[in-house]
């Protein structure tokens, strides 16, 4: 079955941590495509504190010409809509819009899965699709266990979850329906947070996101204040 991975974000701006974390899932789960989904209305953020949702697109689809297997995703690209994007609905709707049976994974740094809490419906979520867990400094796979309920775990008796490809040999929290994947070895200190903080600064950001986003950037006057 066709692998697909998802990677939701604000993406304020689009860098090469997310960048790398993508092409490893590619590598490693044989994903055929990752489709970038920038959010035109995350739940837990205001309009007034993030860059307009074109740019942040533009920069998606900038960042994703260099590799044919990205794409960038319209999923949650509707300004208008008033109800924030929640990622449950949206896995349905990328289903939806796949038409043909394929294998989803949805990718997420470790520090976000960590909030996975306070998702909406983050247990139906869990069981939607595969998940791949992209590690970052200072978490490990036995902290992600423990956030897990106990009634959403696979039983030990071998009630294993759907697939049995290649990626169900790697280091994962095996759940009733689905599987929870530790992507470890691509821990690229970068953040959105850095990157506006630098430019607010006026330094370069040489090496952490592509040239045409830099320049994309310095067009624009993004992040300037
Ligand atoms: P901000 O600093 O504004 O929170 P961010 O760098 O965390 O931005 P987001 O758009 O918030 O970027 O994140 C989208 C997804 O990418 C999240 O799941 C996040 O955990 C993950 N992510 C962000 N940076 C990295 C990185 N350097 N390595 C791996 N995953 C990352
Ligand atoms: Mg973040």
């Amino acid at each position: 079955m066709k692998a697909i991975g998802l990677f939701g974000g604000t993406f304020d701006p689009i860098h090469s941590g997310h960048l790398a974390a993508a092409r490893a899932a590619c590598r490693e789960f044989d994903l055929r495509e990752v489709h970038f989904i920038p959010s035109a209305r995350p739940p837990h953020k205001t309009a007034r504190e993030m860059a307009p949702f074109a740019d942040r697109y533009a920069m998606v689809v900038l960042a994703c010409a260099g590799y044919p297997a990205f794409v960038a995703s319209r999923l949650e690209a509707d300004e208008r809509r008033r109800r924030p994007y929640y990622t449950v609905e949206t896995i349905r709707r990328a289903r939806r819009r796949l038409g043909k049976p394929v294998r989803l994974y949805f990718l997420v740094g470790a520090d976000s899965f960590h909030e996975l809490p306070t998702w909406k419906d983050w247990e139906k979520l869990l069981e939607a699709c595969d998940f791949i867990v992209v590690n970052r400094p200072g978490y490990s796979l036995r902290r992600l266990q423990r956030m897990i309920p106990r009634r959403l775990l696979a039983r030990q008796d071998g009630s294993k979850p759907a697939g049995g490809s290649r990626s169900d040999r790697r280091p994962r929290i095996a759940l009733r329906r689905t599987a929870i994947y530790l992507l470890r070895g691509v821990e690229v200190p970068v953040s959105s947070t850095t990157i506006r903080r630098r430019t607010a600064h006026g330094l370069s950001l040489r090496g952490m996101v592509p040239r045409v986003v830099e320049e994309y950037i310095r067009q624009r006057k993004l992040y300037r204040s």
